[in-house]
């Protein structure tokens, strides 16, 4: 039964898909309902979900949950699904021609672990050499979100980052490093509330060991504002 499943839902998402894990495993038809009416079958299963629990939905306290978790999907923690939410990629010429790396470090990551539905809680470092375009600091931080804001695996959200900086920046010299706690790990099962995981994904030049020596560096510094 498992197994015809992940066939079906391989075959439904057609050649593009095939063989680039980057992507997140979206149907076809992924975006045929509007957010509202997403928001109407949600409510409904988290109630069924709640209800199957034990749960009195009759209490105030609890009246008001079925609604909230499903806006909090659709719009929120899983609202990056959407490609047109995708931050636009506004770039600049690199008027200064400044040549060396930029490193912005200590972006705030929340996500989602795909496996589970707890949340990944982190921070990414990224780091660029530009090409002669050079784009906004907080682009940045909203390419980190948008890529956060759905069920993730923490290997991907890293490639992810750096395939659209890449593609944003036109030039292969980009690198990502992903410091995370996942909540799966840290409050359930093992239960291990110090481990964090750690990704990267280094492009171009980063695959250089001068190259990414420098960018590791540079993210070991320990500024406190
Ligand atoms: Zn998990």
């Amino acid at each position: 039964m498992k197994i015809e499943n992940k066939i079906e839902d391989f075959e439904s998402l057609g050649d593009d898909h095939i063989g680039t894990s980057s992507n997140t495993p979206l149907r076809n038809d992924a975006f045929k309902l509007s957010n509202e009416e997403k928001i109407d079958i949600i409510k409904d299963d988290v109630r069924h979900i709640m209800e199957t629990l034990g749960l009195d939905l009759s209490d105030d306290s609890l009246s008001g949950t079925p609604n909230r978790v499903a806006k909090m999907f659709v719009k929120e923690i899983f609202g990056g699904l959407n490609p047109k939410k995708k931050p636009s990629a506004s770039t600049f010429d690199n008027k200064y021609k400044y040549g060396e790396m930029l490193v912005e470090k200590n972006i705030t990551v929340y996500s989602t672990c795909e496996h589970h539905l707890l949340p990944i809680v982190g921070k990414a470092h990224i780091a660029y050499i530009s090409n002669g375009t050079v784009v906004g600091l907080s682009k940045m931080n909203r390419i980190v979100d948008y890529f956060a804001k759905r069920p993730q695996v923490q290997e991907r959200l890293t490639i992810q980052v750096v395939k659209e900086l890449q593609e944003v920046l036109d030039t292969k010299d980009v690198a990502c490093v992903i410091d995370a706690k996942h909540l799966c790990v840290n409050s359930r099962g093992i239960r291990d509330i110090e481990s964090s995981t750690v990704t990267s994904e280094f492009g171009g030049k980063f695959k250089e060991e001068a190259t990414r020596r420098e960018f590791l560096d540079y993210i070991k510094l320990d500024t406190k504002f």
